[in-house]
């Protein structure tokens, strides 16, 4: 049976272009065209918005991010194999995609793209991830993006909306926090996939803040959350030593406790650590 745009259903899709599944391309396929269009709601009102979507596959979220009435779609892909269908789903609306064949960490798409921009993916969780804190440190903020709405393994989704005291607080969750109001939308078992993987997934969606809530320097901010969770079960005056002698004063001056954890560290107490380092 066709499908409501009138294109075959992502099955058949498979079946005719032989997109057997690349395990190096952390390829697991959503074929259900209700998710797909459950997924693009997530991702706010589209219709007067260009949307990037990164890892397109054979289109079933793509598909739905132009149902629920994306103004354009810019969708990179880096397996040539699914050009073919990403095509007929072009000529289905027409003038609405763009399908770069590229890989998504080398790619600059924005000069293909007009703002109000949203991002809407379903990709390997590592190019994802390495995605995602580039997205949330740019050189400018506010960034070119209103808003992402990323699939991650559950695990991953959890370490970015966490809150600080729990096993999952760290980078992730500071840099989110820090330029983000992010939270978890959509949970996803393995058999919503093609093949299935090995863990449950999660939508997360990301709405940038016009300005990131405190005040940091975003290099001086990563160096030293990176340096405090590397060794997060230390008190934070032993892990942070390598900033020098000091450290214990410009913990003090920055409000936190030199015998803390990392994990108990808030948001803001790290922006001010940040700046007492930089200052
Ligand atoms: N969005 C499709 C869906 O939901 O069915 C496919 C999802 S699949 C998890 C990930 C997709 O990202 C694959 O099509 C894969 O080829 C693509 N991909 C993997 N690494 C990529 C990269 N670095 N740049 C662009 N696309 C990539």
């Amino acid at each position: 049976m066709a499908a409501i745009d009138g294109l075959p259903p992502l099955r058949e899709v498979i079946a005719t272009h032989g997109l057997a599944a690349k395990k190096s391309l952390g390829q697991n396929f959503l074929l259900d065209l209700n998710l797909t269009a459950k997924i693009a709601r997530q991702a706010g009102d589209l219709t007067a918005c260009d949307v990037l979507e990164i890892g397109p596959g054979p289109g079933g979220l793509t598909r739905g991010l132009l149902a629920e009435g994306a103004r354009r779609v810019l969708a990179i892909e880096k397996d040539s194999r699914c050009l073919p269908p990403l095509e007929e789903v072009a000529a289905a609306y027409p003038g609405r995609l763009e399908v770069i064949n590229g890989d998504a960490l080398l790619v600059d798409p924005l000069s293909h793209l007009t703002p109000p921009i949203r991002v809407a993916a379903n990709l390997p969780y590592n190019v994802g991830t390495e995605l995602l804190v580039r997205w949330l440190t740019p050189p400018e903020w506010p960034p070119f993006w209103q808003s992402l709405t990323l699939m991650f393994q559950r695990e991953v989704a959890e370490r970015i909306v966490a809150t600080p005291g729990s096993k999952a607080y760290g980078r992730l969750a500071l840099l989110a926090s820090w330029r983000a109001e992010a939270r978890i939308v959509l949970s996803l078992p393995p058999e919503a996939f093609t093949p299935p993987p090995k863990v449950s997934s999660a939508v997360v969606h990301l709405t940038a803040l016009p300005e990131p809530r405190y005040p940091a320097d975003p290099k001086v901010l990563e160096r030293v959350v990176a340096m405090a969770f590397n060794q997060r079960r230390k008190m934070l005056r032993a892990a942070l030593k390598g900033l020098g002698p000091d450290i214990g004063d410009r913990l003090i001056a920055a409000g936190i406790k030199p015998t803390d954890r990392a994990e108990t560290v808030s948001l803001e107490q790290f922006c001010a650590l940040a700046r007492a380092v930089a200052g």
